[in-house]
């Protein structure tokens, strides 16, 4: 009877399940760009250069020194679920790099052109192999999609072009490349905030300025001056704190009372992820009502380890959202201390005025 046809249950084409999924992790170049930074460091690399066009909507080029990938490795690198940090599912709870489920290439493959460039020391040249919907694939109609040996550097270098070229809603969704630029440079600056030892560089495809440019060797106090400015770096008070009970260590950097801006900015990493929390967030903001002028917020770096049996990061396929135990308890420790920090930095200045 085909009356009905439409009604019957039928299981969605493999294709159309894995655009959804890497939809689901890959809303906007900015989280494939994140991605492929956290890659780049937990390879090893002390230098990162990424290299955009059109917001990196046309390419997103992220080039590292780190430790390279294997030649054998490559036909299964953009598989999902394919990853060399985790085995068991235990893993999950002491993972300490940033990856940890093997989905990104994966996802990035089914939804752009990707090309990876790559040379591991012990290799006496570099292999470039090209990727479409998780496997290997000619560069070229005709060609055999193997690897191909190529001269190259030590380290990995990821091209992706047309992000969404096969998602066209969401290709359209995005109306200003420069805004999707913006979110890139932010994103950039905060990895090069927290990354110590590790430069980075952040530019326009061939232009030769570059947006953001950190050196290996600056301290994070360089690196927050050169990106948020000096009127940010001068007034910064650093702190460090942790409680055994509650199983954190907290640091950062946070502007004292002397400076004051329209909106807070939080550069928050939680076992060395760049996360969003709004408890935290209103927290902070709440800890410096009192030492700043109404409607002055504050600039905060804070680097929370949390021992990792005690995160979920498993709840959100961005991993954008953290869940710990004990958050309401950490919170409060840690913006006790800020508040104390804060305060004294408060007392020598009414101190100095004062004499
Ligand atoms: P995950 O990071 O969760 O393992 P990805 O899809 O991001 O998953 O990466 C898959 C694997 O590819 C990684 O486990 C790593 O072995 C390798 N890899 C990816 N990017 C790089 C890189 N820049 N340098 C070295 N190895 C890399
Ligand atoms: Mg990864």
């Amino acid at each position: 009877d085909d009356n009905t046809p439409q009604r019957r249950i039928k299981p969605l084409d493999e294709d159309v399940i894995n655009k959804i999924a890497a939809g689901e992790i890959i809303v906007a170049p900015v989280n494939a760009l994140k991605e492929l930074m956290e890659n780049s460091v937990d390879a090893g690399s002390t230098t990162v250069d990424v290299s955009v066009k059109e917001g990196g909507l046309k390419l997103l080029q992220i080039t590292d020194n780190g430790s390279g990938i294997e030649k054998e490795d490559l036909p299964i690198l953009c598989k999902r679920f394919t990853t060399s940090k985790l085995q068991k599912f235990e893993d999950l709870q002491t993972i300490a790099t940033y990856g940890f489920r093997g989905e990104a290439l994966a996802s990035i493959s089914h939804i752009a052109h990707l090309t990876v460039t790559t040379k591991t020391t012990d290799s006496e040249c570099a292999w470039r192999a090209h990727y479409g919907n998780g496997v290997l694939v000619p560069a070229k109609p005709g060609q055999s999609p193997d690897p191909k040996p190529v001269s190259g550097r030590q380290g990995t270098q990821i091209t992706v072009e047309d992000l969404f070229f096969n998602v066209p809603t969401r290709r359209r969704a995005f109306r200003s490349p420069a805004n999707e630029y913006n979110k890139i440079l932010d994103m950039v600056g905060r990895y090069a905030i927290h990354c110590a030892g590790v430069g980075f560089t952040c530019k326009k495809h061939g232009e030769s300025s570059k947006g953001i440019s950190v050196s290996p060797s600056a301290s994070c106090l360089d690196r927050i001056r050169q990106i948020y400015g000096a009127s940010v770096a001068n007034e910064l008070t650093e702190f460090e704190t942790e409680d055994d009970q509650w199983g954190f260590k907290a640091k950062g950097l946070a502007t004292n009372a002397n400076y004051s801006t329209k909106k807070t900015t939080l550069l928050l990493f939680i076992n060395n992820r760049c996360v969003e929390s709004t408890n935290i967030r209103k927290a902070i903001e709440q800890t410096y009502a009192s030492f700043l002028p109404k409607n002055g917020h504050p600039f905060v770096y804070l680097s929370l380890e949390i021992d990792p049996r005690r995160v979920d990061v498993n709840v959100h396929p961005t991993k954008q959202e953290v869940n710990f135990l004990n958050e309401d308890e950490t919170i409060q420790a840690v913006c006790e201390h800020l508040r104390s920090k804060l305060a004294e930095v408060d007392a020598s200045r009414t101190f100095l005025t004062q004499t």
